[in-house]
């Protein structure tokens, strides 16, 4: 990112969260891998958004999602004194994570990362631990897998459906879209989790389903109804919508607007933006219908789409959010009854 992108980022931040009057902005430095870029340009990144932040009375909550490989103690001490927080993508023990995350002479990354995690995680820099993301992949045992992420101690895992969508279904759903691999994967890991005699770890999906089910909002766009509020700026400062659009088809996450002319509420107009604001009004005739409607919201947009009618389809996991959310409404509303002394 060229010091122009990075003061006309900061500049378009700044600006929006005047208009708004925000009080906090949440910065996601994200890739690829943006250590690619080393931590003293991430670092200039973060000091000039929250430079330009201060000025209209905003402060800015900083993070980063890296495979860790070259997260070192020099990084550390960095983002420690600009309070950035780190995620780090491990998809579970060594045999797992090196299935899919390799260099290019095809060593598995585990070793370098768990050493990067090592130093993240029993230190002093613990407290920039943000969490753990790991996509799923069903070739690992589930619980093996939750154990292995455990051992770093997270204070949170992410479990990441890997993408897909009706043209291009994900692993062990391309014969039969009926099947709930991913649900009877998460499942175990849930009643492992939710059986615990003290909370291990904070699992963002099983939460976020949680508190959807006791009426609250949901803080993730994975899950729920809420608005999408996130948007990317790309290196060269193109707007883009969320990344995982790029799964669904070229230019996807295309907007057409860029930093040096718009300013972010631009993209309000967008109809792709639209759709992802206005909540069940988007939603599918069959999402219509479904009794977990308001907790599901047809999951993550991204996967709804169909090369004949976009995104106005329910999940190409509809199978598995359906057995997943009702298993776990069905344990929720079983502690409720027991905590109100029913049964
Ligand atoms: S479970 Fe299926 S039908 Fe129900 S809201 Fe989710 S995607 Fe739609």
């Amino acid at each position: 990112m060229s010091p122009a992108v990075i003061e006309k980022v900061a500049s378009r931040i700044a600006e929006h969260a005047r208009a708004h009057s925000l009080q906090t902005v949440d910065i996601i430095l994200h890739g690829g891998e943006p250590l690619l870029a080393g931590a003293q340009e991430l670092a200039t990144i973060v000091r000039k958004i929250r430079y330009a932040c201060a000025a209209v009375g905003t402060r800015v909550r900083a993070s980063m999602q890296t495979n860790a490989v070259r997260l070192d103690e020099a990084a550390l001490a960095l983002f420690e004194e600009l309070d950035i927080r780190i995620g780090v993508s491990l998809d579970g023990d060594r045999e797992a994570n090196d299935r899919m995350r390799r260099f290019a002479d095809g060593r598995g990354s585990f070793d370098t990362v768990a050493k990067s995690l090592e130093l993240l995680a029993t230190g002093p820099f613990h407290h920039l631990f943000a969490g753990l993301l790991c996509t799923i992949d069903l070739r690992n045992d589930p619980l093996k897998t939750y154990r292995a992420l455990l051992e770093f101690d997270p204070p949170a895992i992410d479990f990441l459906l890997p993408h897909g969508n009706w043209a291009s279904p994900p692993p062990g759903k391309d014969d039969d879209p009926t099947l709930t691999p991913y649900a009877d994967w998460l499942l175990p890991i849930f009643d492992h989790w939710h059986d615990a005699p003290a909370l291990e770890t904070e699992i963002r999906l099983f939460r976020e389903i949680l508190r959807l089910l006791s009426g609250s909002p949901s803080r993730s766009e994975s899950i729920g109804l809420s608005p999408s509020s996130m948007l990317v700026v790309e290196t060269d400062g193109t707007i883009e919508q969320s990344d995982i659009l790029k799964s669904v088809s070229e230019g996807a996450a295309h907007t057409g607007l860029h930093i040096f002319r718009d300013p972010f509420d631009r993209a309000l107009l967008l109809p792709g933006i639209v759709a992802r604001q206005i909540g069940v009004a988007a939603l599918s005739d069959t999402c219509h219908r479904c009794d977990i409607r308001d907790v599901c919201g047809s999951g993550l947009y991204a996967h709804r789409h169909a090369p004949t009618n976009g995104f106005r389809n329910p999940s190409v996991y509809c199978a598995d959010l359906y057995k997943l959310i009702t298993h776990i409404r069905d344990r929720y509303d079983l502690d409720t009854a027991r905590l109100k002394g029913r049964i």
